[in-house]
């Protein structure tokens, strides 16, 4: 028999960003959500495909959502959504749903499961909001890639040489990603990548860093320095999503797998999560 305590530990309230959906069995949907309680959760929507479902359209990309949940063997399964707030401005738009979808690819990305982290839920709906309000939503999204470098604990130095130690020099510095930021024209660490790095661009990389979205002054930036920022940014979130993807995400699917298995010996194999 189910104690009150043991109930209560099998339900629980989650609020979260929609990040993905995929149709799950034969009505249901599996959703990727970002939670900040918890991070990032992967729960079953029953019958959520069914024209009737009274959770249709709760659970598209882009969506804030209150939901209560029970925990299942292998997903949790959703039994109440409630949308908070669904940015439709972003989804009236082309160019700016695309530009939101790639700020949720990055959080599926750099969130982890059953690891919250509540910077990085703030940043994501902080800037979504701000791509709505912005009229530069490029720049809002470098501000989005530096403060996600930010939040997942891999800021790349704006100061100093990472070798070295020593404060830049104006046009003396260059760019690496992996070594984790810019360097003096003297240090050359072995094996890593290196990249140029001109001051106005080096610039704009210190104002994303020292001021909130709201706050960033006007800037003039033209077509070659807006692609250096984005191509210099690019590189860094590569190199540490690869990195994330392969320890995080990889070993966790490796875990989930050997549980599975485990579990798939003691129960007869079934694509439906029990509730
Ligand atoms: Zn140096």
């Amino acid at each position: 028999m189910t104690s009150p305590q043991q109930y209560r530990a099998r339900q629980y309230r989650a609020q979260g960003l929609v990040l993905k959906n995929v149709p799950f069995g034969e009505a249901d949907l599996l959703v990727t959500v970002f939670s900040r309680e918890t991070g990032k959760l992967k729960v079953v929507a029953k019958g959520a495909r069914r024209s009737n479902s009274r959770m249709v359209g709760h659970f598209e990309p882009l969506t804030v959502t209150k939901l209560a949940l029970s925990r299942g063997r292998n997903l949790d399964i959703v039994n109440q959504v409630e949308v908070s707030h669904n940015f439709a401005p972003l989804r009236n738009d082309l160019t700016l749903l695309t530009k939101g979808l790639y700020v949720l690819e990055l959080v599926d990305g750099f969130g982890s499961e059953a690891s919250p982290n509540q910077p990085l839920y703030d940043l994501s709906l902080e800037v979504l909001n701000a791509l709505v309000e912005n009229p530069n939503p490029d720049l809002v999204l470098r501000y989005f890639e530096l403060r996600l470098l930010q939040v997942s604990g891999f800021m790349p130095e704006l100061f100093l040489c990472v070798e070295c130690r020593q404060p830049l020099e104006p046009e003396q510095h260059r760019f690496s990603p992996d070594a984790g930021g810019t360097l003096c024209l003297n240090c050359a660490p072995a094996g890593v990548q290196v990249r140029h790095l001109s001051l106005r661009a080096l610039k704009v990389l210190r104002l994303l860093h020292r001021n909130r979205i709201d706050q960033l002054p006007q800037l003039q930036i033209n077509d070659a320095l807006e692609q250096e920022v984005k191509s210099l940014l690019g590189s860094a979130i590569d190199y540490w999503i690869d990195k994330e993807i392969r320890s995080n995400s990889f070993l966790k699917q490796l875990e989930h797998w050997s549980k599975t298995r485990v579990s798939s010996k003691a129960a007869s194999p079934t694509q439906q999560p029990e509730d």
